[in-house]
This record gives structure tokens, sequence and C-alpha cells, in this order.
């Protein structure tokens, strides 16, 4: 058994204690091996060990490995979205995680509308706020939630965030709550459904499933440390 495989086995362990925890089924939360960085070995081995959705952050490494993998391999695109990238992203990823304005939200619908395709996207939130993060700040996603919503062609399947650092998993609780609450809070308010939380990493989804993440992305726990920094925000 690779280490990869090993690293899964002991994560969907973690996933079920705190699905078993919270009173939730195991089925509700998908995990998302974040592989950016590492090599389309290390994909195969996690493919092998039964994972299907993987997520990545800038869009010219996917493509590489994406077509180097089986197409029943399910992307997430989870980084920040350059406007020169949407049309490119849409052709090849299932989901996107982070549209984080307006602007990029309308651009999205348009080309998906050239494309003939209807993207599931999520909404980030920034939700401690920050300069360095991208993302709605949450009154402004009160106020144009309303139009995004009446975008044709983007299927808004929910909210995401990246919490500030913190020093344990415990302290990302309060930036779960948050996100959590502000769906709840915009479902009644739109009487919408908006069913998914794209929240947790590999130092806390545990805390984030118990809070009610669907999608948790998670990459140093399987994969094992990066060796080089991708985003400007995460390492
Ligand atoms: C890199 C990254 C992750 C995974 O981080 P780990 O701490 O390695 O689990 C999750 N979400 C986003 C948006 C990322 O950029």
């Amino acid at each position: 058994m690779s280490g990869i495989s090993e690293n899964l086995k002991n994560v969907t362990g973690k996933i079920a204690a705190a699905c078993a925890r919270a009173g939730r089924d195991p089925e509700t939360v998908e995990l998302i091996a974040v592989s950016k960085t590492h090599a389309v070995e290390s994909l195969r081995d996690a493919i092998e060990a039964g994972q299907r959705h993987f997520g990545e952050s800038k869009f010219q490494e996917a493509e590489g490995k994406i077509a180097l993998l089986p197409n029943y391999v399910q992307w997430h695109f989870i980084g920040r979205l350059q406007r020169n990238k949407v049309r490119k992203v849409l052709t090849l990823f299932e989901v996107i995680h982070a549209i984080d304005s307006f602007r990029l939200a309308a651009l999205t619908d348009d080309l998906a509308a050239e494309l003939g395709i209807f993207p599931k996207v999520f909404l980030q939130v920034n939700v401690g706020g920050e300069a360095s993060k991208g993302g709605f700040e949450p009154d402004e996603l009160r106020a144009e939630i309303y139009g995004l919503l009446g975008m044709r062609r983007l299927e808004i399947r929910g909210l995401m965030c990246i919490p500030p650092d913190g020093p344990n998993a415990e302290a990302a609780r309060p930036w779960f709550i948050m996100l959590r609450k502000l769906r709840d809070e915009l479902e009644s308010a739109h009487g919408v459904s908006l069913p998914f939380l794209s929240m947790g990493m590999s130092g806390d989804y545990e805390v984030a499933i118990e809070e009610g993440a669907t999608h948790i992305r998670v990459g140093s726990a399987i994969f094992g440390k990066r060796s080089y920094r991708v985003d400007g925000e995460l390492g």
C-alpha cells in the first residue's frame, strides 16, 4: 500500500468519525484531494486507491495532469480564477469553487452560454475580511445575491471559504459557523437552495464537517507537504 493510499484511509476514517459526532451521513461529505504541485504519479496512486475528485488551483499545471489521467476523474478548480483562464477552466473542470466577484460571475455566465454548458460553482466569501484573500464580503454578497442567482447559466451550489490562519483547528470553527449562517440567511431571504458548503482543509476538515461542510479540500494530509508555494495566499 502506498503512503498515499494509507493517508486516504486515514482521512476517510477521520471523516467518518467527524460525521458520527455530528450525526451526519458520510455520503454527504465529498473529499476533494488537492493535488496542486504534486506529480501525476501521486494522483495515479490516489486514483488507484479509489479517489475520484481532485482539486487544482493553477490552470496550466492542471491541464497537463488532466490530459494524462482517466476521464472519469472529476476536477475542481479551487484557486483564484483569472479572467483570461475562465473559458479554458470551464472546458476541463466540473466545479469552480472560488467565484469571488460579481464581475467574474458575469463573465463565467457569458462564457458558459457560449459553450452551451451550465457550470456548477461556489461563491467564495472572505469571512475574515482579509486583504490577502479573495471573495465577497458578507454584506456585498447580501447585496448582490439576487443578481447572482438570476444568472442564466451558473448553477450556484453554495458558499466556499478559506478562513484566516489560526493556531489550531478550533480557531477555524467560528468562521465555518459564519459561512453556514450566511448560507442559511441567504436561503431564507431568497427562497432558494444553496445546499453545499466548501470549507475545511488538512488542518481543520474535521471541525468543518462538524459545522456542515459538504466539500472538504484536503491536500497535504493526503499527498504530503508541498515543496513550493502555489498561491500568494496558501502554501
Ligand atoms: C491548497 C489549498 C487547499 C489544501 O490545503 P491543505 O492544507 O494542503 O489541505 C485547500 N483549499 C485551497 C483553496 C487551496 O488553495
